[in-house]
């Protein structure tokens, strides 16, 4: 609503007569005051300069304080909070990538509250190693000579690279095949030129031979680079050399050879789901490479870090780069890491990772009877059709594009509001719902749901369709 008046100056209003009006709405969310003053202040002065520029039309006082409610409940939904995935994206890196383990959060819990024993040896009393203990049982894990942690494997291959790549042997080899982009706005070249190295690039897109990487090598080689293609793949007319050809060139040559693999899958995908083996970085480094790094956050199912082992001598001269020291990760997330990395040490073939349990949830055993129990608490309700229907899941995160991973949604046709409408309802809730549009249909794919949240999400449509 708006009115014309002779001077629309005298119907701009004033910041504190909106501040008051605000303070008297109960629907209004949580938001600190200091925030809510600087929204209306700035909304007032855009709307004086709207009228400066020539703007007559001027809202209504009533229309005005309620477009401010609105916005300060969207400022509030964009705090960090939980999120029900179900959008079938195991590892969705809009919505945080991977669930941490109960275990992991545990840990958090007590070493934030509470003091701890991050750089102190309990033993002499005296100042200890940093992460001493989690790197010892990351590198038993993977089975690495050493291993260390990193804010994420961004950084980890940035400090790879300022340690291998640098001073008189600044240049790394890198095939045109494997200069992508991952994500986020990670990009292997412009990473690589963000670390002071110069970049070697070598092959054709489809093509590169081991001599392609030979004639390259000069003294001023600091490493061979190869990245694993997380999150697309290559058919037709296409050829790399083995990993195993490139180690025998790099150690022919004295050049240490590295693998940016990403993905961090650290047991056998193809035992949780019809899905393709992806990688290990155990695999690699039998392979012979010097030093992999892998991402925390994706299929190894913990907090955000970037993991690096390989060679002893590498991994300690990585630690000493004055790098290491800003990129290093806090006690918090050592925490989750340790947590994590001991699930795995400890429960052998099968660690209890949420991640991990998503992948291999069975679709007639598990997610069936949930969706069934699901449609039957929503019975009775009006304004939607709803059903299940066989879906496609994907690992997400840019890791293994190829899988396929069979799953089920729950299926539903609005009768009184568009699918956008719902989607953006569903948003909007204390405990937002994530799902997607297809065929006509809004879905939620459980297989990305906590089980334990099944009871949310049946109160959430609920509460949109009248029945709460
Ligand atoms: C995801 C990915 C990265 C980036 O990892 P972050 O932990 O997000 O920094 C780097 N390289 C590869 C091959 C990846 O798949």
């Amino acid at each position: 609503m708006s009115s014309k008046t002779p001077n629309p100056f005298a119907r701009i209003p004033a910041v504190d007569k909106v501040l008051h009006a605000i303070s008297q709405r109960d629907d209004l969310a949580p938001v600190p005051l200091p925030l809510v003053t600087g929204l209306v202040r700035e909304a007032v002065e855009a709307l004086r300069e709207d009228v400066k520029g020539g703007l007559t039309e001027v809202p209504e006082f009533d229309a005005f304080v309620d477009t401010r409610v609105a916005e300060i409940d969207s400022l509030h939904r964009s705090r960090i909070h939980p999120v029900i995935n179900g959008t079938g994206v195991c590892i969705h890196t809009n919505l945080g990538r991977s669930p941490l383990s109960a275990r992991a959060v545990a840990g958090i819990a007590g070493v934030g509250q509470f003091y701890n024993n991050i750089e102190l040896d309990l033993d002499s009393g005296e100042r200890g190693k940093r992460g001493g203990f989690l790197e010892k049982c990351l590198a038993t894990l993977i089975g690495a000579e050493a291993a260390t942690v990193t804010n994420n494997c961004a950084a980890a291959l940035i400090l790879m690279l300022k340690h291998l790549a640098n001073g008189e042997r600044n240049e790394a080899i890198i095939s045109r095949g494997e200069l992508v982009e991952i994500g986020g706005g990670f990009r292997v070249p412009e990473i690589m030129e963000a670390s002071g190295t110069k970049l070697v690039e070598v092959g054709a897109t489809n093509k590169t031979s081991l001599e392609d990487y030979e004639k390259a090598i000069t003294p001023q080689t600091g490493m061979l680079l190869k990245v694993h293609r997380s999150n697309f793949w290559m058919g037709g007319f296409t050829h790399e050399p083995g990993t195993e050809e490139l180690v025998e060139l790099g150690k022919a040559h004295g050049i240490p050879v590295v693998e940016d693999l990403g993905s961090g899958a650290m047991v056998m995908t193809e035992g949780l789901a019809p899905i393709p083996h992806e990688p290990t970085a155990t695999e690699v480094l039998q392979r012979g490479v010097d030093l992999v790094c892998v991402s925390g956050d994706k299929l190894f199912g913990g907090p955000q870090a970037g993991i690096i082992a390989g060679r002893a001598d590498l991994v300690a001269g990585i630690k000493k780069e004055p790098f290491f020291r800003a990129l290093r990760c806090d006690k918090l997330i050592l925490t989750a890491m340790q947590e994590t990395i001991l699930e795995y040490l400890s429960a052998g073939e099968n660690p209890d990772l949420p991640l991990l349990r998503m992948l291999s949830a069975s679709v007639e055993e598990d997610l069936r009877p949930r969706a069934q129990a699901i449609i039957e608490s929503l019975k009775g309700i009006e304004g939607v059709e709803i059903g299940m229907v066989d879906t496609i899941a994907r690992c997400g995160g840019g890791t293994m594009p190829k899988a396929e991973i069979p799953s089920l949604a729950l299926d539903f046709k609005p009768l009184t509001m568009s699918l956008p409408k719902l989607a953006k309802k569903l948003r909007e809730r204390e405990l937002p719902v994530m799902g997607y549009v297809a065929e006509d249909r809004f879905r939620i794919d459980l297989r990305t749901v906590f089980p334990e949240q099944d009871r949310k999400v049946i109160e959430n449509l609920l509460a949109i369709f009248g029945k709460l």
